[in-house]
């Protein structure tokens, strides 16, 4: 028996790049993982941060080994701000969840980062 879950998807213009360069290319599991997660969440999320090319992502900061970044790889990294309830539960729904091995909420911004880091094998937590 095949059971099909009807679940909201995120629209590309939420989840390419923001320097307006276009580009998205996302892990196909990384965002089955997120769109899950909102559901579970049951509130709206704002995408601050999808994809970005190698020069947005130098323009805002990221390290070079951002999961970002979705140029010559796919992005595994979503910076999310949910606009129904408080970032703390994001921060700790995604700690629980245990989809993402990488949730830091930026206290100050409001948002979380959840991201799926293949090579890296424990959780990596923190608050900024
Ligand atoms: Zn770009
Ligand atoms: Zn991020």
């Amino acid at each position: 028996m095949t059971v099909m879950l009807k679940m909201q998807r995120f629209q590309g213009y939420e989840l390419k790049c923001k320097c307006g360069c276009g580009l998205l290319n996302y892990d196909n599991l990384f965002l089955m993982k997120l769109e899950v997660f909102r559901d579970l969440l049951g509130s709206r999320l704002e995408v601050t941060s999808g994809c970005r090319c190698i020069e947005y992502n130098k323009a805002v900061g990221g390290k070079t080994s951002s999961l970002h970044i979705a140029e010559g790889k796919t992005a595994m990294a979503a910076d999310v701000a949910p606009l129904d309830v408080k970032p703390q539960k994001v921060f700790i729904l995604a700690i629980k969840a245990g989809f993402f091995n990488e949730v830091i909420w930026y206290r100050d911004r409001a948002f979380v980062h959840l991201g799926i880091d293949p090579n890296q094998k424990d959780l990596f937590v923190d608050v900024i």
